[in-house]
């Protein structure tokens, strides 16, 4: 028996990991090959699952989320990693220091708690927005640029990160027109001027397609602008309450960590979208390998030296 996990008490995990996702699997993956008991919550679909095929992952190009999500979820199994399919509802504190984790289907006890839980992408209310996802619809041309290279792009959304957008999107395709009600200052204008940006002060009400095809953008002035593939620089919050409940939030309610994860609240890390808005897979991916080792050392350190009870 490795007297330094908790497998000698039925009822305790030495960690709780919320998420099955590329962050929360990793993660799951490091701490079962280091020996710890460990329950993975698989709560729903991740943010990437309306996706054909993946890209920008080395040794992923072309496959599916589904296949990536498989290959993780039985990689984590086959080290005696615990995938639940439950949404985590509610996780508490407890003054001995341990965490009471309420599953949509019971309750357990975890020594450590690794929030993986992702982010939600707010779509502005634009008809046929969330359908075209994955088609015609695109949140980031690191990920979907390519495949409409050379096409006419209409990009809108946040104005402070429209003119960035606007300029990055002419990596891909020199017909790039930026869709906004916002008044950019004249600097602004200049610049995406410059870069050979176009730019509508309107404000995007629908998609007009013709069959599977985008070809091209309503506005409120009853304009259309032709264009077959959207890019739309969209609002992120966090998918889940539970960081607001356990630690420092952002106002999007993200939890804050330091550059190993670690939260405001001892025995608690947050990895992935749900700490970093920005993260790929690749990066989801990393951020659970490089906590790893931390949480291993927190649970050591907590074996030796129990919190006393308050
Ligand atoms: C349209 C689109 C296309 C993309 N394409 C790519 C791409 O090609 N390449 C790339 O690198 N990145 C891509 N991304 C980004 C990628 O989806 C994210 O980087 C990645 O999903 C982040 O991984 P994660 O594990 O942090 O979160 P997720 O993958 O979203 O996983 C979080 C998981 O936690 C679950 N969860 C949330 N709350 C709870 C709870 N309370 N209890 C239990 N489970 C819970 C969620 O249901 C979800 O399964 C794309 C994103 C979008 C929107």
């Amino acid at each position: 028996m490795n007297r330094n996990t908790s497998e000698d008490h039925d009822d305790i995990f030495d960690v709780a990991v919320v998420g099955a996702g590329a962050a929360g699997l990793s993660a799951a993956l490091f701490l079962t090959r280091a020996r710890r008991r460990t329950v993975i919550y698989d709560g729903g679909p991740v943010r990437n699952s309306m996706i054909s095929k993946i890209h920008e992952y080395l040794g992923y190009e072309g496959s599916t989320p589904a296949e990536f999500l498989e290959r993780g979820r039985s990689e984590v199994v086959s080290y005696g990693g615990e995938i639940r399919s439950e949404t985590v509802l509610k996780i508490e504190a407890r003054p001995d220091g341990l965490f009471d984790v309420w599953g949509s289907k019971m309750k357990i006890t975890a020594r450590a708690v690794v929030l993986a839980t992702g982010l939600v992408d707010v779509l502005p209310m634009v008809p046929g927005l969330k359908e075209g996802l994955g088609k015609y619809v695109h949140l980031c041309p690191c990920f979907s640029g390519y495949e409409v290279r050379d096409k006419p792009f209409v990009a809108f959304g946040l104005p402070e990160r429209l003119a960035q957008l606007g300029k990055f999107l002419t990596a891909w395709s020199s017909d790039v027109t930026v869709v906004s009600p916002h008044e950019f200052d004249s600097e602004t204008l200049t610049r995406l001027d410059g870069f050979g940006v176009k730019t509508v002060q309107d404000e995007v009400t629908g998609l007009v397609t013709e069959g599977d095809q985008l070809v091209s953008i309503a506005t409120a002035s009853g304009t259309e602008v032709p264009c077959e593939a959207v890019f739309v620089a969209a609002p992120f919050k966090a998918a889940s309450e539970l960081a607001a409940s356990l630690c420092e939030v952002d106002e999007a309610g993200f939890a804050v960590t330091d550059t190993y994860g670690r939260t405001s609240r001892p025995g608690v890390w947050a990895i992935g979208n749900a700490t970093d808005q920005l993260a790929h897979l690749v990066h989801s991916a990393a951020s659970g390998a490089n906590i790893g080792p931390w949480v291993v050392d927190y649970l050591l350190e907590t074996s030796l030296n129990p919190k006393k009870k308050e």
